[in-house]
């Protein structure tokens, strides 16, 4: 089930992820823009859902993308320059369009979220990436609502240079493969039990979620390490291959109108739960991909290797109760 999708899917993100490594190493100032959120886009942004949406778009003809970015600001006078660095590094990984096709392939990810589609984060965690820190290439196929098929590329994340790619098929487990080649191996979320011995991890921008209540909610379970920060999905990445223990997202009281995208939780979600771990939401609801571009039906994410789900869910409430 979904071979094609996988394998095409895979192909996409594999590519992607060797142009982003290099752009992430060759990026200069005049190669970033901020968005209306006053959030970061690179051209790298640009570049990997430009390959990305020409990939699907010529094996899946018609099937819907929901990508995080539009064409718009790279279509300026004033970003020529810019625009000029996405024709060079699609030129040079293998992807040679022209300007226009550029930006026709980075508008195929501006369809609506309904019945079945693709989802994608060409660039997740572009702090990170900006950084030189930890960033994903996530991918994934969402039909009537529910993950189908998840790809994360995660070029910066060790054992091997070029990082690592894990993928995962709804009922089929979860894979990881190093992103220079080699053999495809199951990933497993770990089996500890005790809290204590538990690795937590949390998002490495203060404004992306509660920290203060995460420490608190660390310290109650005892974990002996401090909370561990990292950018982008590849904190879902880790705790499928058991690395770590606990992912939490509480949402930050400074946004409250937040909502979480689809394409920052799609793919991860997925991988985690294929593993043998659970997500769901802070209040223990499954995360609902059926309402948009959003997670509106839900708040905030908690992703863990199951054994310990449903203590730091007891952990939240207790707290929230007392506020
Ligand atoms: P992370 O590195 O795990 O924090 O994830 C990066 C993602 O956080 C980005 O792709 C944004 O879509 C998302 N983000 C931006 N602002 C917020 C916010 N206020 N609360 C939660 N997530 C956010
Ligand atoms: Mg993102």
């Amino acid at each position: 089930m979904l071979e094609k999708e996988k394998e095409i899917g895979l192909q996409a993100v594999g590519m992607a992820m060797a142009m982003a490594a290099a752009i992430q190493k060759e990026l200069t100032g005049g190669d970033t823009l901020t968005k209306i959120d006053r959030s970061p886009v690179t051209i790298a942004d640009f570049a990997v859902q430009a390959l990305a949406c020409q990939i699907l778009g010529n094996h899946f003809p018609g099937m819907p993308i929901v990508g995080e970015e539009d064409s718009l600001a790279l279509r300026r006078p004033e970003n020529r320059e810019l625009f000029a660095k996405v024709v060079h590094y699609l030129e040079q990984y293998d992807a040679p369009m022209r300007g226009q096709e550029i930006c026709d392939c980075i508008d195929l990810g501006g369809a609506e979220a309904n019945g079945t589609f693709w989802t994608l984060d060409p660039i997740d965690g572009t702090k990170g990436f900006l950084r030189g820190e930890q960033f994903a290439i996530a991918l994934a196929l969402v039909r009537d609502g529910q993950v189908r098929l998840g790809i994360l590329g995660c070029p910066n994340l060790a054992p091997t240079g070029g990082g690592t790619l894990f993928w995962a098929v709804q009922g089929q487990g979860g894979w990881k493969i190093p992103a220079s080649g080699g053999q495809a191996e199951p990933i497993c979320a770990s089996t500890k039990t005790d809290p204590r011995q538990m690795k937590f991890v949390e998002s490495y921008e203060s404004s992306h979620s509660d920290k203060g209540t995460q420490l608190e909610i660390s310290r109650l379970l005892q974990i002996s390490s401090p909370p561990e920060q990292m950018d982008s999905q590849v904190k879902y990445g880790i705790v499928a291959s058991g690395i770590a223990d606990i992912y939490l997202r509480i949402p930050n009281p400074g946004t409250p109108d937040y909502r979480e995208k689809i394409w920052d939780h799609a793919a991860g979600s997925l991988i985690v739960e294929e593993a043998g771990g659970w997500v769901s939401d802070i209040d223990g609801k499954k995360l609902d991909f059926s309402a948009g571009r959003t997670l509106r039906n839900n708040r905030g994410i908690l992703a863990t290797n199951g054994r310990v789900h449903s203590r730091v869910l007891e952990i939240i409430a207790e707290l929230a109760a007392r506020k």
